[in-house]
């Protein structure tokens, strides 16, 4: 895929960007070797003072940089303003509570027969970032935040059609005050991550995309002995129960469903609702998806936008069409927009089986399938079949039901009466095939370090 900006919106190139050459790759790789050999040995209090200046750069270019992720990915200005926000609340959020994440945690001493002994976390040097443009800066950003506070070098190699988010993010740690190479963003294509991760001097890896990319570095780093956190595909599971006040429930379902335009990997994805208020819910639901408004992101008035890239519109299509060829319903929605751009409208199907292939797999786009089911245990065997384990939405008054969906679900995350989303204060991750290892609070931030153990005798 060539690097470029495109416009969502038109289909229109607006400008190209060329690979960095072999020689620029490897003044790259050596000042980011470098640079970790002496930013590991920064306090904690200069690591939280370039962090919180970065929050304060970001919030004062929030306008633009938020029109920058619109015009590159096509999600709407509203939603790319809080996406700006966030960024700069987990920007602010590490300099606050990294000191305490990194301090050294005691053990009990008199059991080993130490003096003392503790757990000291310190980093492990270069760290490569391979980023999806869905949430192009908040993406990079739960990565960045959480390793250059914990002393780790970051290489961010972003997708190929967000190229000046991904340098927006470099120049912003430059601007902050971060020494040189602790933050550089490679434009680089897909192929040439594996010669990077195969650099001795890159110690880990964390991918966030779709499986295949996951899968292609685990395995390189599998063989090279490198840690890799992975943050795959979803399509997590939206469970209905009759003690929910449909009204709400269907306006979050709305929210879940066509969020980012769709595409997010913790989108609601598959609803499936109680027999008792199935009608109720899927009249609400229709109507609500249907009165969206698809068009211009950059308009206020927009809840939906286009599709990020030609080739996500035609992948929802395939998705759509094969099951509808082979007996799903499209209640609204189904069909592309007619038109310049790549718009796809809010779409609601019934009738999904197992011979479909979005039975099985994640449609990324505004596309809700809706099951009835009679009972929380019916839900959550279909749920727990799937090959994802993202997250999951339960929406129950009833304690007996919330306490089931908990124990039982097979899943990184289990929201209850609320939308599934993203905090820097609470992990994130998945299970099953949507990946392992954790991003955000105080988990994310060990992934990438050392805890060594300390143990120290008695003196003679
Ligand atoms: P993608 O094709 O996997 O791309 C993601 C990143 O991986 C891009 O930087 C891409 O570079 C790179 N890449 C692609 N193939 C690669 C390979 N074989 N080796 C190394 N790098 C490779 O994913 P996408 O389709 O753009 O993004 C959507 C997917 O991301 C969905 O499945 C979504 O659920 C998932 N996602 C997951 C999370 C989560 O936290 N679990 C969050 C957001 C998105 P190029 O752009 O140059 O191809």
């Amino acid at each position: 895929m060539a690097i470029a900006t495109t416009s969502p919106v038109t289909g229109e190139v607006i400008k190209y960007f060329d690979e960095i050459t072999p020689e620029q790759l490897e003044s790259k790789l050596a000042l980011a070797a470098a640079s970790a050999a002496t930013y590991r040995l920064t306090t904690v209090q200069e690591r939280a003072g370039w962090l919180n200046n970065a929050a304060d750069h970001l919030e004062e270019e929030a306008e633009v940089v938020s029109r920058l992720i619109t015009k590159e990915m096509g999600k709407t200005l509203r939603a790319a303003r809080e996406e700006v926000a966030k960024c700069v609340h987990g920007l602010r959020f590490y300099a606050a509570e990294g000191p305490r994440f990194l301090e050294d945690v005691p053990g009990n001493a008199k059991s080993v027969g130490a003096k003392r002994t503790f757990v000291t976390y310190q980093p492990i040097g270069v760290v490569l970032a391979v980023m999806p443009w869905n949430l192009p800066l908040w993406q990079a950003m739960r990565f960045a935040a959480p390793a250059l506070m914990a002393g780790n070098v970051g290489l961010l190699k972003h997708a190929s059609n967000v190229p000046q988010t991904a340098l927006y993010m470099e120049r912003l740690f430059h601007e902050a005050g971060f020494p040189d190479g602790v933050f550089q963003t490679l434009l680089i294509s897909a192929r040439r991550v594996e010669q990077v991760l195969r650099d001795d001097r890159v110690v880990a890896a964390t991918l966030t995309g779709s499986e295949p990319a996951g899968r292609s570095v685990a395995t390189i780093a599998g063989e090279e002995i490198k840690k890799v956190v992975l943050e795959l595909g979803g399509s997590d599971p939206f469970i209905v129960m009759p003690s929910t006040d449909v009204d709400r429930a269907t306006d979050v379902a709305v929210q879940a469903r066509t969020l980012n335009n769709g595409q997010s990997c913790i989108n609601g994805k598959r609803f499936f609702v109680h027999e008792d208020i199935a009608d109720a819910f899927l009249e609400k639901f229709v109507a609500k998806m249907g009165a969206l408004t698809v068009g211009d992101p950059m308009d206020d008035a927009t809840d939906v936008g286009p599709l990020a890239t030609e080739s996500g519109r035609l992948d929802v299509e395939a998705y759509v069409d094969d099951a509808v060829s082979k007996g799903a319903t499209a209640l609204v929605g189904g069909h592309r927009l007619e038109g310049p751009g790549w718009f796809y409208p809010p779409t609601v199907l019934t009738g999904v089986t197992p011979e479909m292939k979005m039975y099985h797999e994640e449609v990324f786009g505004p596309v809700a399938q809706v099951w009835t089911v009679t009972s929380l245990e019916e839900a959550l065997e279909i749920v727990n079949g799937h090959p994802y384990g993202l997250g999951s939405n339960l929406w129950s008054e009833d304690e007996a039901e919330r306490e089931l969906f908990v124990r039982d679900v097979q899943s990184g995350m289990a929201f209850i009466n609320g939308n599934t989303t993203s905090y820097p204060e609470i992990p994130f991750g998945g299970v099953k095939r949507s990946g392992y290892g954790r991003e955000l609070s105080d988990l994310g931030m060990r992934e990438f370090m050392n805890a060594k153990t300390v143990w120290i005798g008695e003196d003679a």
